[in-house]
């Protein structure tokens, strides 16, 4: 599979990135493995990652405006 940008070739990476819950809450996850382009570092969460993230955020009760969690916990 090569970059939708930019046709070059996705590694294998781990990195932290924000999903917005709503209009005043932001989730940053860490730890997140994610497929990241050599050339412009354009990422790709697979699909099984992405539904884990759902899961994440949806188990979330009290909205804090910032909260940092992490992937693996
Ligand atoms: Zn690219």
């Amino acid at each position: 599979m090569n970059c939708y940008m930019c046709g070059g070739q996705y590694n294998e990476g781990i990195t932290s990135l924000p999903f917005k819950v709503d209009d005043n809450s932001i989730v940053i996850i860490k730890n997140l493995p994610v497929l990241q382009c050599g050339s412009c570092r354009e990422y790709l969460l697979e699909d099984a990652v992405m539904e884990k993230i759902d899961g994440i955020i949806g188990s979330l009760n009290n909205h804090a405006e910032l909260e940092i969690l992490s992937y693996a916990a």
